[in-house]
């Protein structure tokens, strides 16, 4: 009750790449929606392309919006039509809110909505405040034993479940996973959940390796830029050893000469598994591909994700997914967070506001 009189602290970017926070009015509770009080939020790196770029891909910041869409918090008012939740519940938010009308809704490919209002990403305003409102269809409840810090991580680790389940590693099946970012090293600890073994990781610079080590991947390859495709497909494989060509890469940089390199790691009949956004059109060896019968598969986002995800996250099932978050600020200081977060040299990897600091 003293926290709902909190100022309702929002964080804001414009087309003119302005990044500012404000005090917004506190939510009108929908019929069908809770009020939540954010307590942990996460930044994503799309959030600093539309703040420094102003755009990814056709999805353009055209007017000022609220970023944030990886959130969990407390339910502070129900919506009238809502019986499943109470004033009190944990939960951890699923930004994308989908009509659940059209085909691929109805076919459960609800990733694929083409209504869909995912918060934070132009036009719709997102999470990084303290108080939102967000329909109850996507509000999942968190065990007791379950932190905010981790349940703002729920949405990260849905991007690498889906992937998981596209691509289904089998146990002792060796991995690539190209990038050790948030999303390259939650695909690792997915992959690894799933059996895959071993796992190899590239990335460009070694305090993100060390990182993956430290989290238990020992296998890991920091790429020269100098290097070919070639060159650098027979690093990965020198790397993982005889006998031990990856099947499967979870490509997660979007780089095309990381793409590219993946191709050529790949064992004949393995399964490229794009994850990584980058430019709109990236070539690769197609025919050649075709001759090797490498499979590419495409992931995105998620779906039916929430719920397992915070199950295998409590029972340990990823070991500590907490060693993502290398920085944590209040909300006072979520302009700095987005500063920490796009300066690399910082050698940030999942920066949050709230979660772990104590606040609110
Ligand atoms: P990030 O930028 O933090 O991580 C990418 C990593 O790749 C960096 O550490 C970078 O050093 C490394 N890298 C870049 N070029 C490389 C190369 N040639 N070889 C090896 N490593 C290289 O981004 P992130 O937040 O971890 O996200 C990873 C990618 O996943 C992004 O492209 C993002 O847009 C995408 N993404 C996709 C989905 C989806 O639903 N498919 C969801 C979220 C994010
Ligand atoms: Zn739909």
């Amino acid at each position: 009750t003293e926290a709902l009189k909190k100022p309702n602290l929002a964080l804001w970017v414009n087309k003119e790449h302005q990044i500012w926070q404000k005090e917004e009015a506190f939510p009108e509770c929908p019929p069908d929606g809770c009020v939540i009080h954010v307590k942990a939020t996460g930044i994503c790196g799309s959030e600093i392309h539309f703040w420094k770029r102003g755009a990814i891909g056709d999805c353009c910041v055209t007017h000022p919006i609220i970023l944030g869409h990886e959130s969990a918090g407390q339910v502070v008012q129900v919506g009238e039509n809502v019986k499943n939740f109470v004033v009190g519940d944990r939960v951890s938010i699923e930004p994308g809110v989908t009509c659940w009308e059209c085909e691929m809704c109805l076919k459960g490919r609800y990733n694929l909505c083409p209504k869909v209002q995912f918060s934070g990403t132009p036009p719709s305003d997102g999470t990084m405040r303290r108080f939102v409102s967000h329909p109850a269809r996507f509000l999942h409840k968190m065990p007791d034993t379950m932190s905010y810090a981790i349940g703002a991580l729920v949405e990260p680790l849905s991007v690498a479940y889906n992937a998981v389940t596209r691509a289904a590693p089998y146990l002792g099946q060796p991995v690539l996973i190209a990038g050790a970012g948030p999303i390259g090293l939650a695909m690792a600890l997915c992959a690894r959940a799933a059996g895959a073994h071993p796992i190899c990781i590239t990335d460009l610079e070694e305090n993100r390796l060390q990182q993956a080590r430290e989290m238990g991947f020992e296998m890991t390859v920091k790429i020269d830029l100098a290097w070919d495709r070639h060159q650098t497909a027979k690093r990965v494989r020198d790397t993982m050893g005889p006998g031990c060509v990856p099947q499967l890469a979870f490509e997660c940089t979007g780089a095309g000469s990381s793409i590219n390199a993946a191709c050529y790691a790949l064992e004949d009949g393995g399964t490229l598994l794009q994850v990584g956004c980058g430019a709109p059109e990236i070539s690769i060896p197609l025919m050649a591909m075709g001759f090797r019968e490498v499979n590419i598969i495409t992931s995105f986002r998620y779906t039916q994700s929430w719920p397992v995800v915070i199950r295998l996250t409590d029972a340990g099932i990823f070991g500590d997914v907490t060693k993502l978050i290398t920085h944590t600020f209040p909300i006072e200081q979520t302009v700095d967070a987005f500063e920490t977060c796009a300066d690399r040299s910082k050698l940030a990897i999942k920066v949050q506001v709230g979660g772990s600091v104590p606040y609110q």
